[in-house]
């Protein structure tokens, strides 16, 4: 490293990912499993959804039906727990309220990644790492992985550079390392490690050749972009060091979906958010329904600049939704009542958003469900009346809702759930003091 290069002060890109989120955040409440291998099961304790390292040591694949586990799990010392979105989705949402404070701006990933604006020259920024990945660890009991870099996609390389390699300490600022370092790691690491580079996009370049980051790297934009997309020529342009690829306001994948923003001018009032809310809220229903997926639990959320004088204006709230649904109103609804009475009059919020978690197909629900929200089953309940009219109350139900007034989630197996340790008062763990 010259000295020149590492006096120079430069704003940056930071990816901040919590090592195995789901894992990591039982472990957090659970110290007895930390070191031991870890699966996290699917709805009604399905398949794997989350693995530890451990876990992924063993063999065991992401989307393994847990009864092929079962029998040899006690031998192999493998433990399992089921998805506990409440908890993730609090606690993903203090992790990210933490990471703002560091940052001239953050952009929310997914559940449990965050791209940070950073300033200072590389080996100030590689310290500023350290700090947060202390931080985070001491606030939330998480352990998170940063890579340092000029664009998102280094960005995100250098995230996996600090996962795979323990003596970096979590820790990659990309232009702290000799170049030739770089290059060498570039050159062993296969496209398809690459962010946004799936494994038939790899497959399609290696048949031009370009078979690592460093071949792509290498590669013609002009022709990347005519043979493959403007997507692609994106990523050749941000592994040279110029950033093309914008923010994001909304995306999805297979673990959640966020509709997060910052505000042109500040919202002051509770009557505002929860115009904001129920506008998120619905872009976020619309993009849930051309996915085809339901949404379990719900997370809203806002937030004020990092120099507002009131640091603590932080509100956010995880609230399982009564049933998975995709309905706009039913989720609007829920991203308002989330947010009431948490909304201080007169701060300056400067962005808000709503993150959904646990997603299903929407094909997935029973049809005669009486968590249904309630405009979808309008007809239903006109012909129920004709029913019990003529044979009397107890002749005919909804679902469960017909015979008893059990929760919703009695109809989910969630047998190896952990306690909703920061969403429940009933559930906050004990401390014992000797
Ligand atoms: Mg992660």
């Amino acid at each position: 490293m010259s000295e020149a290069r590492s006096e120079t002060r430069a704003e940056r890109i930071a990816l901040v990912d919590v090592n195995s989120f789901y894992v990591s955040c039982e472990r957090a409440f659970d110290p007895k499993l930390a070191g031991i291998p870890v699966v996290v099961l699917s709805n009604n304790d399905g398949c794997v959804v989350a693995r530890s390292d451990e876990a992924k040591a063993l063999g065991i694949k992401t989307g393994t039906p847990w009864f092929q586990l079962a029998a040899g799990a006690a031998r192999a010392g493998l433990v399992q727990r089921s998805s506990n979105y409440e908890l993730y989705g609090d606690m993903s949402s203090r992790v990210m309220q933490l990471l703002g404070r560091y940052a001239l701006w953050q952009e929310v990933y997914s559940i449990d990644e965050s791209f940070l604006g950073l300033a200072g020259t590389p080996v100030e920024l590689a310290a500023q790492g350290a700090e947060i990945r202390s931080a985070v660890a001491r606030h939330t009991g998480l352990p998170v992985c940063v890579g340092i870099g000029p664009t998102k996609t280094l960005a995100k390389f250098a995230n996996r550079i600090a996962k795979q390699n323990r003596h970096l300490g979590g820790v990659c600022n990309l232009e702290t390392m000799e170049p030739a370092v770089v290059e060498t790691i570039m050159s062993r690491v296969p496209v398809t490690g690459l962010w946004g580079v799936g494994s038939r996009l790899g497959a399609k370049l290696a048949a031009m050749g370009i078979e690592t980051v460093a071949d792509l790297k290498a590669a013609d934009p002009a022709l990347i972009r005519r043979k493959f997309s403007v997507i692609l020529q994106r990523t050749v342009l941000e592994l040279n060091g110029t950033p093309c690829i914008p923010t994001e306001d909304e995306r999805a994948d297979r673990k959640q979906l966020i509709f997060s923003r910052s505000f042109a001018a500040p919202v002051t009032t509770a009557a505002e958010m929860r115009q904001v809310m129920s506008i998120y809220a619905q872009q976020a229903a619309a993009r849930l329904e051309r996915e085809g997926q339901l949404a379990g639990v719900i997370t809203a959320y806002a937030g004020t600049s990092r120099f507002s004088e009131r640091a603590a204006s932080f509100p956010s709230v995880t609230v399982r939704l009564p049933a998975p649904t995709a309905d706009p109103v039913v989720l609007s609804r829920a991203a308002i009542s989330a947010l009431e009475g948490q909304v201080v009059e007169g701060v300056a919020y400067t962005k808000a958003g709503v993150m959904l978690t646990d997603l299903s197909p929407a094909g997935a629900q029973p049809l005669l469900d009486v968590f249904v929200p309630e405009q979808e089953h309008r007809h239903l309940g006109e012909l129920l009346g004709k029913v019990t009219d003529k044979y009397g109350a107890a002749s005919i139900g909804l679902g469960l809702g017909g015979i008893s007034a059990s929760k919703p989630e009695w109809t989910m197996a969630r047998r190896y759930s952990s306690p909703r340790y920061t969403t429940e008062w009933a559930e906050l763990p004990v401390v014992k003091a000797r």
